[in-house]
Parts: C-alpha cells; sequence; structure tokens
C-alpha cells in the first residue's frame, strides 16, 4: 500500500454553541488541514495521483472555508464547526472530488486549530 499526504491552510472564524470556554466566543484560527490518501495500484508513471491533483482538490474544498464565519455556512447550522465536524466535512468533499479516481482512497483528514491541537477523521 501506499499513502500520500498534502497540507494546506485556511484562515476562518468560529464559535461553538453548547461550550464552556474561550471557544464560545467569535475568534478565528489560522487551520492547517492534512489529507492522507491510500491505494496499491501505481499508474503508468508508477505514481498513485499527481500531488498537483491531490493539491489542487484539497485547495478547491478550503477556498469554501476560507474568510469565511464558518458558523454560518449551511453544513453547520445545526453543529459546531469544532476541528472534529470540519475534518468530517473536507474529509467528504475530497471524497466526493475524487470519486473518478478508483484506485485512491481519502484515509483520513486532519484538522490543526493550533500548531499542537488537530482532530483528525476517517471511515
Ligand atoms: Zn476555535
Amino acid at each position: 500500500m501506499f499513502k500520500l499526504k498534502v497540507q494546506d491552510y485556511f484562515s476562518a472564524a468560529h464559535y461553538l454553541k453548547n461550550y464552556e470556554g474561550p471557544c464560545e466566543n467569535l475568534h478565528g484560527h489560522n487551520w492547517k488541514v492534512e489529507l492522507v490518501v491510500e491505494g496499491s495500484q501505481l499508474n503508468s508513471s508508477d505514481i498513485l495521483i499527481d500531488f498537483k491533483t491531490l493539491k489542487k482538490i484539497l485547495k478547491e474544498v478550503l477556498t469554501e472555508l476560507d474568510h469565511k464565519l464558518l458558523n454560518e455556512i449551511s453544513h453547520f447550522k445545526n453543529i459546531n464547526p469544532s476541528s472534529e465536524r470540519l475534518a468530517e466535512y473536507i474529509f467528504k468533499k475530497v471524497k466526493n472530488k475524487l470519486s473518478s479516481y478508483p484506485n485512491v482512497k481519502v484515509k483520513e483528514v486532519t484538522v490543526f486549530e493550533t500548531e499542537k491541537s488537530g482532530a483528525t477523521y476517517y471511515e
């Protein structure tokens, strides 16, 4: 098996409902996102998928979140835009965009709220 990883960033604001602590107030993060995909079948160039393609797909998904108040995005109307839920959201969006690459499976997405704290979603 092979695993590929790409990382990218976005800046956005959020607040958490039903949470007691500083994150209940509106504030922003420079979020780091790590996407990991896997597969065993390499193409004729001996690569799983071009890094450029992976980066482009991740960028497309993150552009929709960049410089937004995440709580106002329809997906997060009724659930908190926590790192956990953001990782889940990005995972499903990327999975959808990778559906034309049957040899590539999304393994996990990690969303880092700070350099030291991140949440991972996988299925
Ligand atoms: Zn926060």
